[in-house]
């Protein structure tokens, strides 16, 4: 069924599997309230103390660890997902896309910043484990996924060729990091939360799609630019 000039796709999870609503909704919601309710103090002054923390520490491993947070911040925060896992839900057209790039023999990897124990819980929620043959966080790697070093790593653990690799996520600095480690093939997510506005296609700097299954015509075009090549 596979062919070898399928790229390998690798595949972010949260804004792009699954809807980031529910990240949303814990960071911004919940862990405010719960940190307001835990030291007694009003709302706005958790927002102001929990977003002085987010702004210190975007994009690096502390950003994605919730034992981290736990500690500096004093709330659960592992917990506090456990609490509300009724709401992790895949993004439109999650499974169809899975399904058929299973049916394609297409290989699939699971690449995330959530740190093992947001994996464990995401995937104890949402079936994704079936379609995948390596499901990595970047918490094993020593480097989140803006950074070269983690594609480097992933690398030696787990051969593949940048050149025929197609990564898809909604974080524009981690489509960053990827290009200049030399991925190939680079696509984004206009609407990652279902909670907030889709962003304009035009305005990302990736090629951009919604419903998921929406990769698979990129996924030819991939595939026919290369025999293109192979036979000019
Ligand atoms: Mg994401």
């Amino acid at each position: 069924m596979s062919d070898s000039t399928q790229p390998i796709i690798f595949f972010d999870m949260d804004g792009t599997l699954l809807d980031l609503a529910f990240d949303d909704l814990i960071w911004n919601t919940k862990l405010p309230e719960r940190h307001a309710e835990t030291y007694q103090c009003s709302l706005e002054q958790s927002h102001s103390i929990l977003s002085d923390f987010y702004q210190q520490h975007k994009h690096t491993l502390s950003w994605y660890s919730s034992t981290y947070w736990t500690e500096k911040v004093g709330v659960d925060v592992l917990q506090l997902q456990y609490d509300f896992k009724d709401k992790i839900a895949p993004r439109i057209g999650c499974f169809e896309l899975l399904k058929s790039l299973q049916q394609q023999g297409y290989r699939c990897w699971l690449l995330t910043n959530a740190d093992c124990a947001g994996l464990k819980l995401k995937l104890e929620n949402v079936d994704l484990s079936p379609y995948f043959e390596v499901m990595i966080s970047s918490e094993e790697i020593g480097y989140s996924k803006e950074f070269v070093e983690f594609w480097q790593i992933l690398q030696t653990k787990h051969f593949f060729d940048p050149q025929n690799a197609c990564l898809v996520d909604d974080t524009a600095p981690v489509l960053n990091g990827a290009a200049k480690f030399g991925i190939a093939h680079l696509v984004t997510i206009t609407q990652p939360s279902s909670l907030r506005a889709p962003r304009h296609a035009l305005e990302l700097e990736f090629p951009a799609i919604n419903d998921l299954t929406e990769l698979l015509p990129i996924l030819e075009q991939i595939q026919n630019k290369d025999v293109d090549v192979k036979t000019a």
